[in-house]
């Protein structure tokens, strides 16, 4: 696996991204510090069925 790491933030060590369980948070969001302003986060988890959507396409 090459590493695509992002430069080393001290906001927070190792953020999790809740999108994609087991994987740190990428910063792939334009403009975002992290998952807890992350807009894609956000629109997911307050919706139920998106987030199922989400989780599902996750597997394949
Ligand atoms: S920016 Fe959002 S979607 Fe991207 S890795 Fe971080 S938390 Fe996940």
């Amino acid at each position: 696996m090459t590493s695509d790491a992002p430069a080393k933030t001290r906001r927070r060590p190792d953020p999790k991204c809740p999108l994609r369980p087991g994987e740190p948070c990428t910063l792939c969001q334009y403009d975002v510090h992290g998952p807890e302003d992350c807009p894609l986060v956000y629109l997911i988890m307050n919706d139920p069925e998106d987030r199922e959507a989400w989780a599902e396409s996750r597997r394949h």
